[in-house]
């Protein structure tokens, strides 16, 4: 006996194609009007009591529809077991998620940035105190997964590579496996310190911020002694792109239009790193006091979502590849996870990138014992967005999860008020997606032929 998936999305593609797409798997599929018929037909006979045998032709994508959860069967409830993930991950002691700011210093100088105006590095204590906590988990971890942000990371890279030999040795001892990436303005990442990053620090994936074109990322993010940034960074991105991962955050304000981005297209393009990195749009938000200024400018996750639909079509008019996709996640972030913190240069430790710096925010400090009643950690940590009744009924829970929980909090946001874009935009966003990947399968079948 089956049940219907509850976070399936099926809608017409073109003339002749439907897209299937099912939020709990992440699969997607195209099915042509044949298939789409069948597809129908053994929906209605579940949803009729599952009474009426299937015909083979039905039987065969019965199994290809279990495949991808957009049938399951009658006794098993989708929401429970996602719920059941979702906690298993909160509380899961096995992986140790660590973002370290080994600096809260800064070689830029943008007006919008979160952490304010900040230095400071790490001093020797901290590191030391770092390592200790590692060690103390070290017995029982499966993985280390350590995320080097900033500030510039890149203007601490001697701390950095302190604390990777450190903690290679111990994954090495207690057998447990070590994953490492960076977030960076990318200016610093020269061939040298990319090869570094690479080869010695075990870095597979880093981070690189651009506030637009060059023209607006020079003025937006002037480096702090006047100069401008955009076509060191590109190039820098280039090499990285051959020995990681490299993903390109566009920093989105109301002022981007269409031309922006289009302009944007053209000089990636030029500089060769077309598909060679993946491109994804952020958007700005005033999160904290230090960024309040910038609040007329920013766009609310609806308005996003449809800029950020603009945007994504343009790239696969240009194109580009999309990499940008909607993924289960077991939760939102980290500030759901007991066994994930954010340190900064001082061992302070936050449940949330916004509050960096911030120490009446903090939740205590890597030196003393972490303490999982204070107010601080327990604020971001209670929502679930399972005890909301708009989340747990909702077909896109999966690749959301109720939402930035300090968003929640900060802003006191009542249910249905913190959805993210996937709930405004995903239609739409399935369609580029659909296309992308039907124009990479041509390509592709082109080359081998
Ligand atoms: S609480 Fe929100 S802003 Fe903070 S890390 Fe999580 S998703 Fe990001
Ligand atoms: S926040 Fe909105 S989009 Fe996200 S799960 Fe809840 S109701 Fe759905």
């Amino acid at each position: 006996m089956y049940k219907i998936s509850k976070f399936n999305h099926i809608k017409p593609w073109g003339d002749k194609h439907y897209i299937a797409y099912n939020a709990r798997s992440g699969a997607l599929g195209l099915m042509d009007e044949q298939n789409y018929q069948t597809c129908r037909s053994v929906f209605d006979k579940i949803q009729n009591g599952n009474k009426a045998e299937f015909n083979p032709e039905e039987a065969h994508l019965v199994k290809q529809l279990e495949y991808g959860r957009f049938i399951h069967y009658d006794y098993y409830d989708e929401v429970e077991e996602l719920k059941f993930q979702h906690h298993l991950a909160r509380f899961d002691q096995t992986s140790l998620g660590l973002s370290i700011a080994p600096t809260l210093a800064c070689n830029m100088d943008c007006g919008y940035c979160y952490e304010g105006n900040k230095k400071g590095r790490m001093q020797p204590e901290i590191v030391e105190a770092v390592l200790d906590y590692i060690e103390t988990r070290a017995p029982a971890l499966r993985s280390l997964d350590i995320n080097w942000y900033g500030g510039e990371p890149l203007l601490a890279i001697d701390i950095i590579e302190d604390l990777t030999e450190s903690m290679l040795d111990l994954a090495q001892e207690f057998n447990f496996n070590f994953n490492a990436t960076m977030i960076t303005n990318g200016y610093l990442l020269t061939e040298e310190n990319c090869d570094r990053l690479a080869e010695d620090f075990k870095i597979g994936n880093v981070q690189i911020t651009l506030d637009g074109p060059s023209e607006i990322h020079n003025r937006k993010r002037p480096l702090k002694n006047g100069r401008e940034s955009f076509d060191t960074i590109l190039k820098n991105a280039l090499y990285a792109s051959e020995k990681m991962q490299v993903n390109i955050r566009v920093n989105i304000d109301k002022s981007f239009t269409v031309e922006t981005i289009q302009k944007l297209l053209d000089e990636l393009s030029e500089a060769g790193l077309k598909n060679r990195a993946g491109l994804y749009f952020g958007r700005i938000e005033a999160a904290t006091s230090a960024c309040s200024n910038i609040s007329e400018s920013c766009y609310g996750a609806e308005d996003f979502s449809t800029v950020e639909t603009d945007f994504y079509r343009l790239l696969l008019d240009n194109d580009f590849s999309i990499t940008h996709l909607p993924q289960p996640m077991a939760t939102v972030c980290f500030s759901q996870i007991i066994s994930s913190h954010l340190l900064d240069p001082e061992g302070f430790i936050y449940k949330c990138y916004n509050y960096v710096g911030d120490i009446p925010k903090a939740m205590g400090n890597i030196k003393e014992d972490i303490n999982y009643s204070h107010p601080n950690f327990t604020r971001l940590f209670k929502f679930d967005a399972f005890d909301d009744e708009k989340c747990r009924d909702c077909s896109v829970l999966p690749i959301c999860m109720g939402g930035c929980p300090a968003r929640r909090a900060d802003f006191d946001l009542k249910s249905g008020e913190a959805c993210e874009t996937w709930k405004h935009n995903l239609g739409p966003m399935l369609d580029i997606i659909a296309r992308s990947r039907q124009s990479q399968a041509q390509k592709a079948a082109k080359e081998t032929t």
